[in-house]
């Protein structure tokens, strides 16, 4: 038995068998030579069996999608026939007497970085192939595999670290918990096991190469502990306090259908967030008054290509659809930081958090943003919905979105209007939210991006947690004057950041006036209840 201390993601307790996640992508080192013909045997080899897998895939996809889909695999066998992307990696082996896997990794960041640079879309595509199927060559040459995931059975998690494309791609239908060696509470993958509900500890104390598949595995969110292979009793102990969790949140229940209301009669819109239409079912089972946050660029990301229009309208109107007349706020492409997308081919920044992300890179990729606001506009009439752009700082911005909604609203012409809304969740909008409560039709307070940039503290860093305070009155004084600015111009202002699920604060909130809280489905009814009983 062993206990890994950790930082806990959500109040919540989990126990189950351990499934070890193997990053598809593998740290590579360079390590030095002796003999370099058996090097590239070794490297001969490595191309046999990635070209053998992508022969296989290649005839697979034929059989269960099309040839449309299947041809990808035969563009990477391509690549991994080119005579230039092979003497790239062959010559500094030979060179520079270095193991085939880090002359693979070299060849990669060229060759990504060559595609990424050309002027044409189709071709800055091919850069995410390139690092695909360089991976694969990597994971193949260190023998891991194909590095595909499979869960055959509910499970917990158990990894050095996941990316928000590599959660939003499990099973969730199959996680029991997480637990992690990296990350932080305030990343977007911790964000991800919230809304999914799921016991989660990041940041733990453990070698991941000690951890079995099928072992047994205990996580206690309130402790930030996870117990490995724990013994009889402690299992035991485990089992009432599973208990207790199911009786209590079955006790919840009794806040269905209760309106969100308190004491004083102050009427508080608790809807919440969601990265998919597959977190309806835990929306509507948990009653929300609609969805504060629908994170579109989890549609985005975990992918080779960007979605395309008829796939995000089919998407949006299915959440608009099943949430019938309430309000859905989608919010339009927020990727960046760690939110990433290879094929975007975007340049590597020194400080991504505030590069070219959300809203920006929008602007600067108006392909992208017309064809999510043409599948936007189109899906309007299926519902009541508000659009929302995130992370802005400006009227200019503004002003630069209106032009291209316009000519989109012009060609689509939808039969009914969505509300517009923004994020407020930089200090620069928070200060003139006063003049941006003139143009828009509500605010939302996004408070995990607000607190990074109010304290100039990065939100995904592992050291900061004692730092990084949401609390901190400077954070606070922000919400304030942005919800006092709202109720000035008449407009409604919500907080959808992961403080508006913090009970410590619901009564603060409501002091200053808020109107809307929008958190993950599993907090939905936990703070219905801290706000009926609010006085
Ligand atoms: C926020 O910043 O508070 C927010 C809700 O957006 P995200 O967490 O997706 O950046
Ligand atoms: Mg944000």
């Amino acid at each position: 038995m062993q206990e890994f201390r950790g930082k806990s993601v959500i109040d919540k307790i989990a126990m189950g068998e351990v499934k070890v996640f193997k990053n598809k992508k593998t740290e590579v080192k360079k390590t030095l030579i002796e003999d370099v013909s058996l090097e590239i045997v070794r490297l001969e080899e490595g191309l046999k069996a990635s070209t053998d897998q992508l022969s296989k895939l290649y005839k697979k996809a034929l059989e269960s999608v099309s040839e449309n889909d299947a041809e990808i695999f035969e563009v990477h066998k391509m690549m991994l026939e080119d005579d230039g992307f092979l003497n790239a990696i062959k010559d500094r082996i030979k060179e520079e007497n270095v193991c085939a896997e880090y002359a693979v990794e070299c060849a990669k960041s060229e060759y990504a970085k060559l595609f990424a640079n050309m002027d044409d879309e189709y071709m800055q595509a091919r850069a995410t192939d390139v690092k695909d199927v360089s991976d694969r060559l990597i994971n193949n040459l260190l023998n891991k595999g194909e590095g595909d995931f499979e869960l055959k059975k509910p499970s917990v998690i158990v990894a050095y670290d996941l990316s928000p494309s590599e959660t939003v791609s499990l099973d969730k239908s199959k996680i029991l918990g997480i637990l992690t060696v990296k990350g932080s509470t305030n990343s977007h993958t911790a964000i991800l096991a919230r809304t999914m509900g799921v016991a989660a500890i990041v940041s733990a104390d453990f070698n991941l190469e000690n951890v079995k598949d099928g072992e047994t595995i205990i996580l206690d969110g309130f402790e930030s502990k996870a117990i490995y292979e724990p013994d009889d009793s402690l299992i035991s102990l485990y089992k009432e306090k599973l208990e207790k969790q199911s009786k209590d949140l079955e006790s919840l229940k009794s806040f269905i259908g209760k309106e969100t209301i308190t004491k004083t009669g102050k009427k508080i819109n608790l809807f919440a967030n969601i990265g998919a239409p597959s977190d309806l079912p835990s929306v509507l089972s948990n009653d929300a008054e609609g969805i504060g946050l629908f994170r579109s660029e989890f549609l985005y990301i975990g992918k080779t290509e960007a979605p395309s229009e008829e796939e995000q309208f089919n998407a949006y109107k299915e959440v608009l659809e099943k949430m019938g007349d309430k309000p859905v706020i989608i919010r339009t492409l927020d990727i960046g930081a760690d939110k990433k997308a290879d094929y975007l081919g975007l340049k590597d920044e020194e400080n991504p958090a505030m590069g070219l992300r959300a809203i920006r890179l929008c602007l600067t990729n108006k392909d992208i943003f017309k064809t999510q606001l043409r599948a936007l506009l189109r899906a309007s009439e299926y519902g009541n919905l508000h659009i929302m752009y995130p992370m802005i700082t400006s009227g200019s911005e503004l002003d630069k979105i209106d032009v291209i909604y316009k000519e989109v609203l012009n060609d689509v012409k939808p039969k009914k209007l969505p509300k517009i809304g923004i994020m407020i969740e930089t200090p620069a909008a928070a200060i003139i939210s006063d003049k941006l409560a003139k143009r828009v039709d509500f605010f939302s307070i996004g408070t995990n991006d607000l607190t990074q940039y109010t304290l100039a503290m990065d939100r995904q860093g592992e050291n900061l947690d004692e730092f990084f305070d949401p609390h901190h009155e400077a954070v606070l004084q922000l919400i304030r004057i942005t919800i006092d600015n709202a109720h000035k111009e008449g407009i409604w202002a919500g907080i959808c950041g992961e403080l508006a699920a913090d009970e410590s604060l619901t009564h603060e909130f409501i002091k200053m006036g808020v109107d809307e809280l929008s958190v993950s489905p599993a907090k939905l009814l936990d703070l219905r209840k801290a706000i009926i009983s609010e006085s």
